[in-house]
């Protein structure tokens, strides 16, 4: 990525080494990657390293990073990654060294391939081909997104190096300006870490979604990792206490094993807090214990139930949370055994069992993969993987948002087995219909599908299957895909192939509204032509001829206002409107003007620009924002932490804009706050008084429903300010009796 600013201007980063001191920082980073990498090094291996090394510290030897460092420390750092910590060999390590080149520098492709060969010019073309995703607009994102697929799908080593880069630029993004932060962060939590993840990269995958936190929602961020550091202590003689009675029974067993609990990433445990609307304290899985043996190959399965008996002897497992992903591993190769169990003081835990291979293959993913291939009866997993990718890519094609999103639906998300009636299995994506089902065994099924047996049991065509469902599908001749199909399908083949369909079926209607216009022009004397299509397309608003016949066809335009056109010649023009249609103000939006301003825009002159507050996150001032320009909406200004940012800043950051709140009481804001405690009649009294009575607050409307004892209420106020409400939520989190005070987002 281009992220090189001239040596003048780094100058004002503070980099406070000398150049005897940069250099010798440089060497010793150097000699680490060696170092790491001797174990793989052959003949004559350790010299063309040097020799990309040197290439790549005199194309870059004028440049500097953001926080102005010399820009070689990046490339060092990017094969670092490569070598340690994805377990990638010498022409990884080259490639990482040389994957800014030529992006960047003088160095040509060409020079690249001269020095190292073919093999390794490839992949930085790939590199270099990627970078430009970044900056560039949605839908040339989409065309060099496919491209990085492409690239992915000849040579898997692309896209584990891109990702490397991509984890030492989040590594380093501190030095980026904010909004820079922010597109970057949410474009790594929306591609790059569900990519990782596919990859078998849990680590990586895991770094990249805690950083990505850490600058999209950095005050959560900060909160969860000063409590985890708070509660470690209790945390490790807990942790202790539930291994020690494994631990003597392992060694009784004569195992030899690693054992120990890790926690978890500071993301999944705010997921897990939005998500189940709880408290920090609540989450009872802050950590996992994880037993690694070392077992021969042909003892691992066994080996692992052994200690699985083991755990469950000493502690009682939950029925529900037993994973057994030994005998069905996941599609990025992940295999090992977990369970969930009640350990002291009634708490539950997850306990994971795997071995030293399956534990490399957890953290280095594909690599290890390859390493591991021969001998393993799934060598083709990532093989069937990037075929299906690669078919997408070829067949479909759909706008650039559109693929980004089906890529994600179908080949990032967890995946779940289905059988066939003959017990085939079929991998499909979680969420996936009968209907993907049907499309994934075959197009003239899925068109034929009228509904499916699952389990013996009869379900419509839009019934989410669940791993281990079998499934029948049953079709009938007289069937076929209609628009409402593309909401009951998750999977690209089926969505692209249903598309398919209903264009041939529009295409054949549309064929009876053409002949219809041309006995209508050669009525007004003149005939069919490109030029007559166009006058009536742009007249009528249609998006294309397609659409125009097929709507004509359709008698959804029936071509009465023909009579207002002129003619001459051959040439039909259209009537001139008589006065512009005008557009309907939305209620949600305002006017800003000078007087009641209180945002201010960037970049743009602030005076009348129409905003409206994004409804999925309802922002009030104080809020870190951003601005979305959104077609037909104007700004809608969205929270940064709002359940749609990441997506939006991903896929459209050009149409982002810097958003900042500016001081202003007078105008208030709707918000809403969930608040859980004791069912006490009391209670709903103390909390109006301090809302409308304290507080002057209004409120706009206050639910609340108790059961056993405990009651959960929900209160919508309008508030001036961020401030105005944190020092009402303060004030009601010192009520007894009440246990939570959480806002939300959501209408
Ligand atoms: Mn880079």
């Amino acid at each position: 990525m281009a992220e090189a600013v001239s040596t003048q201007e780094a100058q004002v980063y503070k980099y406070n080494l000398t150049g005897e001191e940069e250099k010798k920082e440089i060497l010793r980073q150097y000699r680490l990657l060696l170092k790491t990498l001797r174990p793989k090094l052959k003949r004559g291996d350790k010299e063309l390293v040097r020799e990309a090394f040197e290439m790549a510290v005199e194309a870059h030897k004028t440049m500097r990073r953001k926080s102005g460092e010399p820009y070689i420390l990046h490339p060092l750092a990017v094969a670092q990654i490569c070598v340690e910590e994805i377990g990638l060999g010498v022409r990884s390590t080259i490639c990482g060294l040389l994957h800014d080149t030529v992006e960047d520098t003088d160095l040509s492709l060409e020079d690249v391939e001269r020095e190292f060969g073919n093999e390794i010019a490839r992949i930085v073309d790939g590199l270099t081909k990627i970078s430009n995703v970044i900056d560039a607009n949605s839908s040339q994102q989409a065309e060099n997104f496919k491209k990085i697929l492409l690239t992915l799908t000849d040579d898997p080593r692309v896209i584990l190096i891109k990702l490397a880069d991509r984890l030492h630029n989040m590594r380093t993004l501190d030095f980026m300006k904010r909004e820079k932060q922010l597109k970057i962060a949410s474009e790594t939590v929306w591609v790059y870490a569900p990519l990782a993840h596919r990859m078998g990269l849990y680590n990586i995958k895991t770094e990249l979604e805690d950083l990505s936190m850490k600058y999209m929602e950095p005050e959560h961020y900060k909160e969860i990792a000063r409590k985890l550091a708070e509660t470690k202590r209790e945390r490790t003689r807990y942790i202790n206490e539930f291994i020690k009675p494994i631990k003597d029974k392992l060694v009784k067993g004569e195992f030899n094993f690693e054992i120990y609990g890790r926690p978890k990433s500071i993301h999944s445990i705010w997921n897990k807090i939005k998500k189940k609307a709880v408290a920090f304290e609540e989450v009872y899985d802050l950590f996992a214990i994880r037993i690694i043996l070392d077992s021969p190959p042909e003892k691992e399965k066994e080996d692992c139930w052994k200690v699985y008996s083991i755990i469950t002897d000493e502690y009682t497992p939950s029925p529900e949370r037993l994973r057994d992903w030994l005998s069905n591993p996941k599609a990025n190769g992940y295999e090992a055994l977990h369970t969930t169990v009640m350990g002291p003081q009634g708490r539950w835990v997850e306990v994971q069992i795997r071995t030293r291979r399956m534990n490399e293959i957890a953290e280095k993913g594909l690599a290890a993969h390859f390493k591991y291939k021969e001998g393993s009866n799934d060598e083709d997993r990532f093989d069937k993987w990037f075929g299906q990718i690669r078919e997408m890519i070829t067949t479909q094609d759909t706008d650039g948002v559109d693929f980004l999103q089906d890529f994600k639906t179908s080949f990032l998300a967890e995946e779940i087995y289905v059988y066939t009636p003959k017990g085939d299995v079929k991998m499909l994506p979680t969420g996936s219909t009968a209907l993907d089902f049907a499309f994934a065994i075959h197009t003239a099924i899925g068109s034929k599908c009228i509904g499916a047996k699952v389990n013996h049991k009869l379900v419509p065509i839009g019934h989410k299957l669940r791993s281990g469902d079998q499934v029948e599908i049953i079709s009938s001749s007289k069937q076929k895909p209609n628009e409402d199909w593309l909401n009951q399908v998750v999977t690209a083949k089926a969505k692209s192939k249903i598309k398919d369909a209903l264009k041939e079926e529009k295409r054949k209607i549309a064929d009876e509204g053409k002949y219809v216009v041309q006995r209508r022009l050669e009525g007004l004397g003149t005939k069919m032509n490109q030029h007559n299509i166009d006058e009536l397309v742009s007249f009528y608003k249609v998006q294309s001829q397609l659409d125009l016949f097929y709507n004509i066809a359709k008698k959804i335009i029936d071509l009465k206002e023909l009579k207002d056109f002129s003619v001459s010649g051959d040439k039909l023009e259209a009537p001139k409107p008589v006065k512009p249609v005008e557009n309907k103000t939305e209620p949600a939006e305002h006017r800003i003007n000078k007087k009641d301003s209180e945002l201010i825009i960037f970049g743009e002159s602030s005076d009348r620009i129409m905003y409206s507050l994004a409804k999925c996150c309802n922002p009030i001032p104080g809020d870190d924002v951003f601005g979305f320009v959104s077609t037909g909406k104007g700004l809608v200004i969205h929270r940064t932490g709002c359940p749609n940012a990441a997506q939006l800043l991903a896929n459209y950051g050009h149409r982002v804009v810097k958003t900042k709140w500016a001081k202003n009481k007078e105008i208030s804001f709707l918000t809403g706050l969930k608040i859980i405690g004791m069912d006490d009649v009391g209670v709903i009294n103390k909390i109006t008084n301090i809302i409308s009575g304290d507080l002057r607050i209004n409120i706009s409307a206050l639910s609340i429903e108790s059961t056993e004892g405990l009651f959960q209420g929900i209160i919508k106020v309008f508030v001036h300010d961020k401030e105005e409400l944190d020092e009402l939520v303060d004030k009601l989190k010192q009520l007894n009796g009440l246990h939570s005070v959480e806002r939300f987002d959501t209408e």
